[in-house]
């Protein structure tokens, strides 16, 4: 799992096949030149890597070679915030979570959403979340003691 990952460029190309698929490199490419500033080899480097990564499909269709998606969207999504998150001591976690609630407009609709889950998450949450770094990558087993 851990080699397939997608990189931030790459998460470029996914977007624009995301919501166009399946479609050819040119349009991928144009997209991105508008948006990136890149060349269309740059895009193509990019697309060859997603397909080695099995990210991508690719169909030939007569000349040309359409593109659609082997992941998820929303798995991708969710994949990418779990990551986040591990990288994060889990007493630090919701720190985390704090901090992009706080940089992120929300609707009413999506504000509610999160006061239920929380209301629900508040009924077996324990008093203090355990660290379970490996010792030498944190400070929180020293400072509880
Ligand atoms: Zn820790």
């Amino acid at each position: 799992m851990q080699e397939s990952q997608i990189t931030s460029s790459e998460w470029e190309v996914m977007r624009v096949v995301w919501a166009n698929q399946p479609t050819t490199s040119k349009y991928i490419s144009e997209i991105l030149t508008q948006k990136m500033d890149w060349k269309p080899a740059t895009t193509k480097t990019l697309i060859g890597r997603l397909v080695k990564k099995n990210k991508l499909n690719t169909l030939e269709e007569g000349r040309k070679y359409l593109y659609s998606a082997n992941v998820s969207e929303q798995e991708s999504i969710q994949e990418n915030s779990k990551e986040v998150l591990q990288q994060v001591c889990t007493k630090k976690r919701g720190a985390v979570l704090y901090q992009m609630i706080e940089d992120t407009t929300l609707s009413i609709e999506d504000i509610e959403r999160l006061e239920e889950l929380l209301q629900t998450k508040k009924k077996t949450a324990p008093k203090v979340v355990a660290c379970q770094c490996v010792p030498g990558q944190c400070n929180c087993q020293q400072e509880c003691h």
